[in-house]
């Protein structure tokens, strides 16, 4: 009995620390280029490395990943004139 209660633990464990490291997935940072965006809210994301905070998808970057762009592209635009 207390054996098998042991294995069992065991295997839940495991279990639960992998969906942890799924939740606290890295994107790239199209700033920085380093892989340390982490999301901080609900479609809210946020550079580790250089500190940018971005409007993104909810559960996933990669729906963003246009708007970073074009956000990009017009400061440039802005700073430069
Ligand atoms: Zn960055």
């Amino acid at each position: 009995m207390t054996k098998y209660s042991i294995r069992y633990g065991a295997s839940l464990r495991k279990r639960h620390s992998k969906v942890k490291s799924q939740k606290i997935a890295l994107y790239k940072c199209e700033i920085c280029g380093k892989v340390e965006v982490e999301r901080v809210g609900t479609g809210i994301w946020k550079c580790r490395n250089c500190k940018n905070t971005f409007a993104g998808g909810a559960y996933a970057l990669t729906t963003a990943q246009g708007e970073i762009a074009k956000r990009l592209i017009e400061d440039l635009g802005h700073s430069g004139a």
